[in-house]
């Protein structure tokens, strides 16, 4: 164990989940590599869905953070806050949410609750409706609705919450649907659901589930739900906080697979907007953003720090053509390992869309999971100098691909390559 590995242990708490046998020091990074402590070059085909949406160590971030913190961070809200107010235009332009209203937060988590505040104040209620298998974050509120028994470290919640079918399809009474009737059986079981409860505030819901293993319900799925949640008033919140900004390639929000009829009543964001800087948010329309009963404040949430960086980030982002980018790259990439998975028969699934790609791992011949395998290949892929992540379900058997978006065509070459031979090596 080496000398911060034995500081880390004793210091930190033991649900601090790691990566890896040998714990990984990232020291630094450029554009998608990051450098380990002991000198090593990884490419990341992860650090896109955590903090670097774009790339690591952007300029164009670095220098608008330096010269924002060589100037001013104070309180975000208590007086006139510029970039705060550019970036909150931006994206209430962007949100295609009518009479748009931000709120910037420090996180994912803290987005959520906020959302959930603002729901359940709105509609009075504290039930809340919420997916089979999703994540949404780790304080008391935000675990209540996490669906994803891994992830879920409490049994107590301040909330009513009921688990909704639609998440996952690959196992459960409704594996062997097709799309369609998919849709019909997981709207039969919400209205179900809606038929014998208190009316519930919403229903939260991932349009692509992230720590569940990249998995997508079929589109329209939840245009369908909205139909049955509308009649009855209950919010639909959607949790971007991995799918937007153009991740999915051919939308620039995952709702947008499930628009037919409209964006959600709340949409929730954080991770790589800040291409480093902690910046998470709720937008929402103002008649629901307003229904507080009291002022409401925040010290760090939207500092003039994280919004030079989110300014800068997604300026980058748009000039760029990011979005296009990772359904042109994703679409090659995807293409590539459904090449190699064909040739292996423990791999069930290359699924995704642009640079979300999920490879779902089951024991050769059979329909069950095989972690142990997820665990190998994100051995191997690291001996090769590739960082990936992986996901699901009460099992975590899927490989999560995420690169920055700004994945060159031969990175994603190079990247399916070494993936292929960890695929190989551990078969
Ligand atoms: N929602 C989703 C969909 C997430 O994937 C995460 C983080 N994995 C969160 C919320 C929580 O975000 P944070 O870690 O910034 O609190």
């Amino acid at each position: 164990m080496n000398d911060l590995y034995a500081r880390h242990r004793r210091v930190l708490p033991d649900w601090l989940a790691l990566y890896y046998e040998q714990p990984l020091e990232i020291t630094h990074g450029e554009g998608r590599h990051v450098w380990g402590a002991d000198g090593t070059r990884y490419l990341d085909f992860f650090g896109g869905i955590l903090t670097t949406m774009t790339a690591h160590a952007l300029p164009e971030v670095t220098k608008a953070v330096a010269e924002q913190a060589g100037r001013i961070v104070h309180s975000s809200t208590l007086y006139l806050n510029r970039p705060m107010v550019d970036l909150a235009e931006r994206i209430a332009q962007l949100s295609g949410i009518p009479d748009a209203r931000v709120f910037f937060t420090t996180s994912g988590t803290e987005a959520n609750d906020t959302a959930l505040l603002l729901a359940t104040t709105y509609r009075r209620s504290n039930t809340v409706l919420a997916m089979r298998n999703s994540y949404h974050g780790r304080s008391f509120s935000a675990v209540g609705i996490t669906g994803n028994r891994g992830w879920s470290p409490t049994s107590l919640s301040p909330l009513q919450t009921l688990y909704v079918h639609g998440g996952v399809r690959r196992r459960g009474p409704f594996a062997h649907l097709d799309d369609e009737a998919f849709i019909a059986a997981c709207v039969d079981d919400l209205r179900d659901l809606l038929g014998h409860t208190r009316p519930p505030a919403a229903l939260i819901a991932e349009p692509v589930q992230g720590v569940g293993g990249f998995t997508s319900p079929p589109d329209g799925l939840y245009a369908a739900f909205r139909e049955v949640l509308h009649e009855r008033g209950v919010l639909w919140i959607a949790d971007e906080v991995q799918t937007g900004w153009g991740r999915t390639g051919d939308h620039f929000w995952g709702w947008q697979a499930h628009a037919r009829n409209g964006p959600p009543d709340i949409v929730t964001f954080a991770k790589g907007i800040g291409n480093g800087a902690s910046i998470g948010g709720v937008i929402a329309r103002a008649e629901i953003m307003n229904c507080l009963d009291a002022n409401s404040i925040s010290t760090f949430g939207g500092t003039q720090l994280t919004m030079a960086a989110g300014l800068a980030n997604l300026t980058f982002l748009l000039e760029h053509d990011l979005q296009g980018n990772a359904r042109r790259v994703g679409g090659l990439l995807i293409e590539r390992l459904r090449a190699v998975a064909a040739q292996d028969p423990g791999v069930r699934e290359v699924r995704g869309r642009g640079l979300m790609i999920g490879v779902e791992l089951t024991r050769p011949g059979t329909d069950r999971a095989d972690p142990d395998r997820a665990t190998a290949v994100l051995e191997a892929a690291r001996a090769g100098g590739l960082l990936i992540g992986k996901g699901g379900g009460h099992d975590t058997s899927a490989l999560r691909i995420a690169p920055p978006l700004s994945l060159t065509v031969a990175e994603a070459e190079e990247g399916a390559a070494i993936l292929e031979s960890a695929l190989r090596s551990t078969q």
